[in-house]
């Protein structure tokens, strides 16, 4: 019994924080970064570094501010009068960053969306921007947010096809393990009628590289 005490008191964290799913506090999480502050041998008092917890965990806000948003709230709105255009729809160069889930280090780069509408509708094309950003502000592998990405835009839009590529650099790879910097890593994933016709797949990649 003792030492269950002993260990309830050695916690860095305070007991609320006992369910890993439960959302620590924000002196919760300050504190925690204290401990990796002092992780790295520096001293957490010193001026410079007395406010750093308190400015980490309001920009862990912004970097993971996906997991409090939901792809249906930016898919829903949908336009149907597109006056009978049914081709490729493109936005390509849609730029994102996120956090590798591994090490928790920023990859960021490029994401490429093509579709094809159905008679459900198109939707606003900085809805694909924000859809992007609903999934890379969370912590992730590339391959996944890629087939989050295309998962969702199928869900919702029903589209005849969709294709979806992200061209990224990893920080996990350029500023630690094998130190590659500007290695490129690309992730591709098809749907529909780009994943069932490989001449799509090619007009796919010619309108990316088109006008550049
Ligand atoms: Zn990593």
């Amino acid at each position: 019994m003792d030492a269950v005490v002993k260990s309830l008191l050695e916690r860095p964290l305070p007991q609320s924080s006992s369910s890993p799913l439960e959302r620590p506090t924000r002196e919760e999480a300050e504190a925690a970064v204290r401990v990796l502050l002092r992780w790295t041998g520096d001293d957490p008092d010193r001026e410079g570094l007395r406010d750093t917890p308190k400015r980490v965990v309001k920009a862990y806000e912004e970097f993971f501010s996906g997991y409090a948003e939901d792809a249906t709230n930016v898919l829903s709105r949908v336009f149907e009068e597109v006056h009978g255009y049914d081709d490729i729809v493109l936005v390509r160069d849609i730029p994102f960053s996120s956090h590798c889930e591994h090490h928790m280090v920023p990859f960021f780069g490029c994401a490429h969306i093509a579709y094809y509408p159905s008679e459900d509708g198109v939707v606003g094309l900085s809805k694909l921007a924000r859809l992007v950003d609903v999934f890379a502000k969370r912590l992730q592998t590339q391959e996944a947010l890629t087939a989050q990405i295309i998962g969702a835009i199928d869900r919702h839009l029903h589209p005849r096809g969709c294709a979806v590529m992200l061209e990224a650099e990893h920080m996990c790879m350029s500023m630690r393990g094998v130190r590659k910097h500007g290695a490129e890593t690309i992730t591709t994933q098809f749907t529909g009628v780009f994943r069932d016709d490989p001449s799509e797949q090619v007009r796919f990649f010619t309108l990316l590289r088109g006008g550049k």
